[in-house]
């Protein structure tokens, strides 16, 4: 009996493990006790029986895992792709919820209800504006939403206006395509020159529909009554876009929606 077994557990060698059994000249698995073979004629008709190997349960696990692991392989380099091409400065990436000192809580409050309805955000194309003083925490709030949306996968572009109008300007090679972003978020509003191709980027953003989270320390009324027409384009366009607007301060935060979208996007913001 002891030479059977050992013949077939030499025969499957590859498919044995450490615990398996043979049984009535199978061989089993140890582990599920299902067969790790079946006994078929072969070659058909000529009477010789063999064993062939078959698949037992953990061989499917073992299968499945290994999937999922690749999976999650591919995910990762996804999303890893996506930070490179979203986050032009990598002070970004620190600006996460986990790192929030919870200093705004409403703001904090806010921002995650923005990621959770991400979808209907960006079907409606509603965009945000963070204003406020120095230190209150406008870009490292705006950041939470790009890295939370990030890491679901959603094509997010942060970066300073001033910024992009330099690489145009420099007809830099390098230079961005926003269309292929879902959400754009600009940093810093404010600190540009109103050039004319600051204003394209700003038309470009507007005629794409994509939704737009721009941070400044302007206050709305500067942003609205500005003291150049240049900056009256740039900025009529901005206010437009962002439908809520948020003051960030370091004291006091609120936030209230433009009238002309008020209802749509607090129904979507679920608040
Ligand atoms: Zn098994």
């Amino acid at each position: 009996m002891n030479d059977i077994i050992n013949s077939i557990l030499e025969k499957n060698k590859d498919s044995a493990k450490e615990g398996d059994y043979v049984k009535d000249d199978i061989l089993y698995c140890g582990k599920c006790n299902q067969p790790k073979q079946c006994i078929k004629e072969f070659p058909i008709g000529s009477g010789t029986m063999r064993n062939f190997p078959i698949i037992c349960k953990c061989d499917i696990d073992e299968e499945e895992k290994y999937k999922e692991r690749m999976r999650r392989q591919k995910w990762d380099e996804y999303v890893k792709q996506l930070y490179r091409q979203g986050l032009t400065d990598k002070a970004y990436l620190k600006n996460t919820f986990e790192n929030d000192d919870n200093r705004n809580p409403g703001i904090t409050y806010f921002c995650k209800k923005y990621v959770e309805s991400w979808q209907k955000q960006k079907e409606h194309n509603n965009g945000v504006l963070f204003y406020g003083g120095t230190g209150g925490g406008k870009s490292f709030y705006a950041c939470c939403i790009a890295n939370a949306l990030l890491k679901k996968g959603v094509k997010v572009f942060v970066s300073r206006l001033s910024d992009l109008v330099k690489n145009q300007t420099k007809n830099d090679t390098t230079d961005v395509n926003l269309n292929l972003f879902d959400l754009i978020i600009l940093d810093d509003l404010g600190i540009e020159k109103a050039t004319q191709t600051a204003y394209n980027i700003i038309d470009d953003i507007y005629r794409s529909d994509i939704p737009l989270i721009v941070t400044t320390n302007l206050m709305p009324t500067e942003l609205k009554n500005p003291d150049s027409i240049e900056k009256e384009r740039i900025y009529s366009r901005v206010i437009e876009m962002c439908c809520i607007v948020q003051k960030v301060d370091v004291k006091v935060s609120r936030f209230q929606i433009a009238k002309s979208k008020n209802k749509q996007a607090l129904q979507d913001l679920n608040i």
